[in-house]
């Protein structure tokens, strides 16, 4: 039998192009350094339940994505957010309701990639290390230095700087993901035992520190005993405090919050700040994908677009179209 098709990453790129590639008839295999899929639009379990720290909720702009997003909605896998949203410019906080439709997964973000995966194989835990190809067929090794294969084809889809320390076998391919800066995001969740006094559920910031608050509960689905809400960093203060203590982010975010927001902030219950390091590309690109058909070697992921769950998802696409067109 043909050696199946490699896909080093099971964020919603990965994803995204093996289930084309599966549903074409093609043998994949899946790794992730992870415990689970979903990379950046995964939901982190904790004491007070599932939250999204990474991907808030996505939009759907191309007609295909939109689509696609509206089988996932059929199947349950994702629903509408509808919160009621403010914006901050220079410490005025004000409504700013509109119009957009907003998508987040169901019961937790992480159910799109887990539906996505279904009985696809796939190993867990695997941090890949090095990607090299013999006469006919690609071996991968991982971080234990055990090597996995053969493979006919690679896709590698991971953020830039970690695809370019995998594309040693088509330099130029690593030198384009190597030209692109990936900005980092702390993020904070507070968990309150009572309520919070606002009517607030989302809110874009553009001051000093923060970037971006949601309020847990009041997506689609949520659960949890406590009042949870997400903070994101803005990249230029996260960049700014890349090597600051958890607890001296947790603290400094909180007080930015209570700053903020238009009610009395306790002291939550529950706290926990996670590092992005790779979070966003800094500009957007119009790669799609990226391809060295001859050597059957394919990266692709947010940076090769917009840096949206969107981008990814359409670059995973192009990736599986690409190696499709070329067998
Ligand atoms: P990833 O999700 O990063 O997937 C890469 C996978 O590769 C990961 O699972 C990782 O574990 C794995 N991996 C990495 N290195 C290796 C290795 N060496 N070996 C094996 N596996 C490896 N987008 C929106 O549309 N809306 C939002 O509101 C939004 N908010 C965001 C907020 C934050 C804080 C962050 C971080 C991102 C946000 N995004 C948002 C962006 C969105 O999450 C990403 O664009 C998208 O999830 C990227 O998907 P991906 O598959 O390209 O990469
Ligand atoms: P979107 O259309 O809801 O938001 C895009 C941007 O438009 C917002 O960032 C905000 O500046 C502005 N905006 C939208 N609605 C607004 C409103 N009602 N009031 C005030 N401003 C409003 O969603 P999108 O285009 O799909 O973008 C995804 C979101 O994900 C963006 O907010 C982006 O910043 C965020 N994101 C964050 C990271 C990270 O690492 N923190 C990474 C990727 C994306």
């Amino acid at each position: 039998s043909k050696a199946p098709i490699a896909i080093i990453g099971t964020g919603i790129a990965g994803l995204s192009a093996a289930r084309t590639l599966h549903d074409a008839g093609q043998a994949v295999h899946l790794f992730d350094k992870s415990r689970g899929s979903g990379g950046r639009m995964a939901s982190k379990r904790s004491d007070a339940g599932s939250l999204d720290l990474g991907a808030q909720y996505f939009t759907a702009r191309d007609r295909r994505f939109a689509e696609t997003v509206r089988q996932w909605q059929a199947g349950g896998w994702v629903d509408q957010w509808t919160p009621t949203l403010f914006q901050s410019r220079d410490g005025q906080l004000s409504p700013s309701a509109d119009e957009q439709l907003r998508w987040v997964g169901t019961p937790t973000m992480s159910a799109i990639t887990r539906g996505l995966l279904g009985e696809m194989p796939v190993t867990f835990s695997c941090r890949i290390t090095e990607v090299f190809r013999g006469e006919q067929y690609w071996t991968l090794v991982d971080a234990t230095g055990a090597s996995h294969g053969p493979f006919s084809h690679v896709i590698i889809a991971l953020p830039a700087p970690q695809a370019a320390a995998l594309l040693s076998g088509a330099p130029k391919l690593a030198a384009v993901a190597a030209s692109v800066a990936m900005e980092p995001t702390w993020a904070v969740a507070l968990g309150f035992a009572t309520p919070l006094g606002t009517t607030l559920e989302g809110c874009f910031v553009q001051d000093d520190a923060l970037d971006w608050i949601a309020r847990n509960r009041s997506k689609p689905g949520r659960d949890g005993a406590l009042d949870t809400w997400v903070l994101h960093a803005t990249s230029s203060w996260s960049r700014q405090h890349l090597d600051l203590s958890k607890e001296a982010v947790i603290e400094r975010l909180h007080g930015a919050f209570a700053e903020l927001i238009d009610c009395v902030v306790p002291a939550p219950e529950f706290t926990l700040a996670h590092r992005w390091l790779y979070a966003r590309p800094a500009q957007a690109h119009e790669w799609t994908a990226l391809a060295d058909a001859g050597l059957g070697l394919y990266a692709c992921g947010d940076w090769c677009l917009s840096g949206r769950v969107e981008g990814a998802w359409l670059s995973g696409q192009e990736a599986a179209r690409r190696l499709l067109e070329n067998l």
